[in-house]
């Protein structure tokens, strides 16, 4: 006779395919059910339901691990496809939107700026969030990472604060008129420890993580402030994340300022190892490559933004292949306008099979020939943005679905669109086909987050003339007509 359920126990029962994050063949569980307790998973395979069990239908559906999202800054939310910056390269982009606009912010624009980011994150299926945060400034009147915290609990998501900011007031921001003061490198070491005693919870499936995130290392701060920077992660058991090697821009830059390459810089500075994310890593020559691939450092890869601001496509097969753990992040959405996870790893399994076609050369013109069919499979992108995430942000009970882990869990039900009908393997279907596959369920540890493609009780039409009055809002702050 089987156990009575827990009170916690939840059985997803009947799933048409269970993608769980891990390498190779244990890419793909035969399920066809998981069982939830107490916020892990406890079993997968053909289970029956205890008695008492709460038992959610899945058929028709497919069951991936919840999403990681290692690079993000939700305040972005409120200034997607500004004019000025649309078509614009970074640095231009950056001018034009980001800075333009960033000290209209008050602390209405930005908790409502995060709340919008995360909503369309939860929606998609994402559990994990890691912001780099770089609103902050001397005598600022409101807490933004204390806010990121708070919203992010409101949905009952994991938030990992990467806490931007800088000692340095780069050029193309000295010349804007609202241009924001720097920090001292002591108001900042202070603020991290702040943070780290408040905040961070070094558990492996930690709700809230503080890292040491300047907001890019060869132009925010000097090279001796990096350095304790780095330092005083490491003595606090901190992370490091940051910006790097975006486009050709930033290569030259760093070379004019530094005589050396960007990846080389952050060493010379200790910024590279285990503890080490950075996201785009899109310029890199193959010594870089190599020093990242035997440091272990890591990449969040963000290929929507990547494209939007035309700075190219990260070489993601040569920095697994050297050894970089790989990892998908959306980055904020003044760059991207779909900042969700369904439309990020979609975009990056396109531009890295497009990737390996553009570097084909014909025969008949001296090269090899057709080239592009191994550059990454749908397996490949949904172990990057799950498992993945999980081991940049070093969150080793997230991110993949396996007996003892957290139940982070999103069940996508494929029976409501055309889009999904007609699949030969199913379990592609929420990256392979795009869009946004309706979510039925989202569990972050065990919680239910999202039900049927909405979360209960968010107000989405309220959401949504909370933003358009807000734009109006930032637009006049920064004297648009
Ligand atoms: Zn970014």
């Amino acid at each position: 006779m089987s156990e009575p359920a827990t009170a916690q126990s939840v059985l997803i029962q009947g799933a048409d395919a269970i993608l769980t994050g891990l390498p190779g063949a244990a890419a793909r569980h035969a399920g066809p059910d998981l069982r939830m307790e107490d916020g892990r998973i406890a079993a997968l395979g053909a289970l029956d339901p205890l008695p008492g069990e709460h038992v959610v239908d899945a058929r028709g559906c497919v069951i991936y691990p919840a999403w990681v999202n290692t690079h993000h800054h939700l305040f972005q939310s409120l200034l997607k496809g500004e004019p000025q910056g649309l078509n614009a390269t970074l640095t231009p982009w950056l001018a034009a939107t980001p800075y333009r606009f960033r000290s209209g912010f008050d602390e209405h624009h930005f908790r409502l700026a995060a709340r919008i980011g995360l909503v369309e994150l939860a929606l998609s299926g994402c559990a994990t969030v890691a912001d780099h945060n770089y609103l902050y400034h001397p005598g600022m009147p409101f807490d933004t990472s204390a806010i990121l915290f708070e919203e992010a609990e409101r949905l009952g998501l994991r938030m990992v604060l990467c806490r931007g900011g800088a000692t340095i007031t780069r050029q193309l921001e000295a010349d804007l008129p609202q241009a924001l003061r720097p920090e001292t490198l002591d108001s900042y070491l202070a603020d991290i420890e702040r943070l780290a005693a408040r905040y961070h919870d070094a558990a492996p499936d930690a709700m809230r993580r503080v890292v040491v995130a300047p907001t890019t290392p060869p132009f925010s701060m000097r090279p001796g402030e990096l350095r304790e920077c780095a330092a005083l992660a490491r003595r606090l058991g901190l992370r490091l994340h940051s910006h790097l090697s975006e486009t050709v821009g930033y290569q030259d830059s760093v070379f004019a300022q530094h005589a050396t390459s960007p990846v080389r810089f952050c060493e010379s500075v200790d910024w590279v190892g285990e503890d080490v994310w950075f996201a785009h890593l899109v310029k890199l020559d193959a010594e870089e490559i190599a020093l990242l691939g035997a440091t272990r450092t890591g990449i969040a890869h963000c290929p929507q933004s990547n494209g939007r601001l035309g700075s190219g496509i990260a070489p993601l097969q040569a920095l697994e292949a050297a050894g970089v753990p790989v990892s998908i992040g959306v980055d904020g959405a003044a760059s991207n306008e779909a900042a969700d996870m369904i439309s990020e790893t979609h975009a990056a399994w396109l531009m890295q099979r497009a990737k390996g076609g553009e570097a084909a050369v014909a025969r008949c013109r001296g090269g090899q020939g057709e080239a592009g069919a191994d550059a990454a499979s749908v397996d490949d992108v949904v172990r990057w943005a799950t498992a993945g995430g999980a081991a940049v942000l070093g969150l080793p009970r997230i991110g993949t679905l396996a007996t003892g882990q957290a139940a982070d869990i999103a069940v996508y039900d494929l029976s409501r669109n055309p889009r999904h009908f007609g699949l030969h393997d199913v379990g592609i279907a929420p990256v392979a086909s795009g869009g946004q596959a309706h979510l039925r369920r989202l569990y972050v540890g065990g919680q239910e987050r999202v039900r049927d493609g909405a979360i209960p009780g968010l107000d989405m039409a309220e959401l949504g003339a909370q933003a358009r009055a807000a734009v109006q809002a930032l637009k006049t702050a920064a004297g648009v007509a």
